[in-house]
């Protein structure tokens, strides 16, 4: 199959950079239904945006390139050896190129394999069946939604909803307190996948398959159809929406599949994908390896338009717009409210886990005081003069920095950090002594802010690899917005109060 490589090449390539026609149409109707101004609206007008800078620039949708998962029919007696080389070869040029973020991790040492291949990276299933052409589809969920999967064992109490039993209704309760517990953290607005049945497995197993189904897609289960369609009509109540920043548009599909169990176990499991919902398949002649025709490609494309951005209607009386330029005083924070819009300008200092971890025992390499911090493992390519350019680089999950973010913002003086989904009580009691604030970029975002960094003055603590170092950065225009302020208000706290209540409304049984 002297085509296979560069079929593989061009698959990663495009699932990288190009969300399906089914995704874009879902968002499109996303955006219908928010109110203009609001900041739903404002973040909905963002993804947008980076959706079709990915799509003209080539380039990553998202920076964290996630778990690529292949799933492979294959005729009999292709060789499946010789086809698992090709991917493998594939992805690394896709990694050498920057369009997938090295993203394969050492789980002991945390050493980046750098080229995305590694010890059960990327995963690849194969099957085999008795048509004559190959069907190759592949899926890359990144770590923040995956983080937001979510197993049920039933019987079980949940949250908001009382007791689930094991039955049609007890399913309802636990896909629904999926939702709830996601909040804007998985890059909402977001699509599930649902297994019912199996074991811990293969129950989620069937919940990853689900996310291959055409968002579309009729389930041909009549009671599942129904259910799709009473959690996708119910999810959209909770008043979380995009990136938990409140809105109407919360969840945007919801594919379940059923497989049989045993009699003492009853799972459903849960896996919630983001916006940026890249999954791609090809079918491929099974002697040259040529691609004869795209998946997820049929009907309308939907091409989104840059928008003028319009003012927010929010809060209008107290939401104000405010420039900063590090080195930031006390003073300016403490000025801001949850809800201002904050344009940065200048630097910025990237920051993760590794560097997280690292500075509560250590120095750090640079002054901190007064800084900003951008919770970010950008894209990053060098040319061959040895100069590096971001090639994406979206906000990273915030709340994995909780148990060391108060502590660290003290220790340094830093007075800002940048990142998605929000964080928890103890860095909002240390914001509020301290005085310091949390900013939420838009998730996923990764083309729209690498186009505001103006450029790269430098990178250190390189051992933790490019995902992980503390890379310096000049921006112009970084917008976001305040949702954790110093006077104790947090907007992600209040958001999950309120969709809790709405939540509790659906605790009566409908399904019998
Ligand atoms: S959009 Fe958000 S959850 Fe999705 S891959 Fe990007 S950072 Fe992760």
């Amino acid at each position: 199959m002297e085509n296979l490589r560069r079929s593989m090449y061009e698959l990663v390539v495009e699932t990288s950079t190009n969300l399906p026609h089914d995704v874009r149409r879902a968002i499109q109707k996303a955006k219908e239904k928010e109110n203009e101004g609001t900041r739903a609206a404002l973040s909905l007008a963002t993804i947008t945006d980076n959706i079709e800078m990915a799509d003209t620039n080539v380039s990553p949708i998202c920076q964290d390139t996630g778990m690529l998962t292949f799933e492979v029919k294959v005729p009999v007696n292709v060789n499946q050896v010789e086809m698992k080389k090709d991917i493998h070869e594939a992805v690394r040029l896709a990694t050498k190129d920057g369009k997938l973020r090295p993203n394969s991790v050492d789980s002991l040492t945390g050493e980046n394999s750098g080229d995305n291949i590694g010890p059960g990276t990327p995963i690849i299933h194969f099957e085999q069946w008795e048509k004559d052409y190959i069907d190759i589809r592949l899926i890359m969920k990144g770590g923040g939604c995956e983080n937001k999967n979510i197993q049920y064992s039933l019987p079980a109490e949940i949250e908001g909803l009382g007791r689930a039993g094991r039955d049609l209704d007890g399913i309802r309760k636990c896909i629904l307190h999926s939702v709830y517990q996601a909040q804007g953290q998985g890059c909402s607005a977001g699509f599930l996948g649902v297994g019912i049945g199996g074991d811990r497995i293969s129950s989620y197993q069937l919940a990853k398959e689900q996310l291959f189904r055409d968002v579309n897609d009729l389930n041909g289960n009549e009671r599942l159809a129904e259910l799709e369609e009473y959690i996708m009509e119910k999810a959209n109540t909770l008043g979380i929406g995009t990136m938990g920043f409140g809105g109407e548009a919360t969840l945007l599909g919801c594919k379940i599949g059923s497989s049989n169990r045993l009699p003492a176990s009853f799972f459903v499991s849960v896996a919630y994908n983001c916006w940026a919902f890249r999954r791609l398949g090809v079918q491929l002649n099974a002697e040259t390896g040529a691609i004869q025709s795209w998946l997820y490609k049929d009907g309308e494309k939907v091409t989104f338009q840059p928008e003028e951005a319009p003012e927010s209607q929010e809060d209008k009386n107290e939401a104000k717009e405010v420039v900063l330029e590090a080195p930031v005083t006390e003073e300016q924070i403490r000025e801001l409210k949850v809800g201002d819009v904050v344009i940065i300008n200048g630097m910025l200092h990237t920051g993760r886990d590794a560097i997280h971890h690292h500075l509560m025992e250590n120095e750090a390499p640079i002054d901190l005081d007064g800084q900003i911090i951008y919770h970010c493992g950008p894209v990053m390519l060098k040319d061959k003069a040895g100069n590096w350019s971001v090639k994406a680089a979206g906000p990273t999950t915030s709340i994995r920095e909780e148990p060391y973010q108060g502590d660290i913002m003290k220790k340094f003086g830093i007075r800002a950090v940048i990142g998605k989904g929000g964080m928890g009580p103890k860095t909002l009691k240390a914001l509020e002594e301290h005085g310091g604030v949390y900013l939420n970029a838009i998730g996923g975002a990764a083309q729209y802010y690498a186009d505001c960094i103006k450029s790269v003055e430098g990178v250190d603590l390189m051992e933790f690899g490019i995902p992980e170092a503390m890379w310096h950065l000049k921006v112009e225009g970084f917008a976001a917005i305040v949702t954790m302020d110093a006077h104790g208000n947090s907007l992600h706290k209040d958001v999950d109060k309120t969709s809790l209540e709405r939540l509790s409304q659906y605790r009566d049984k409908v399904f019998v």
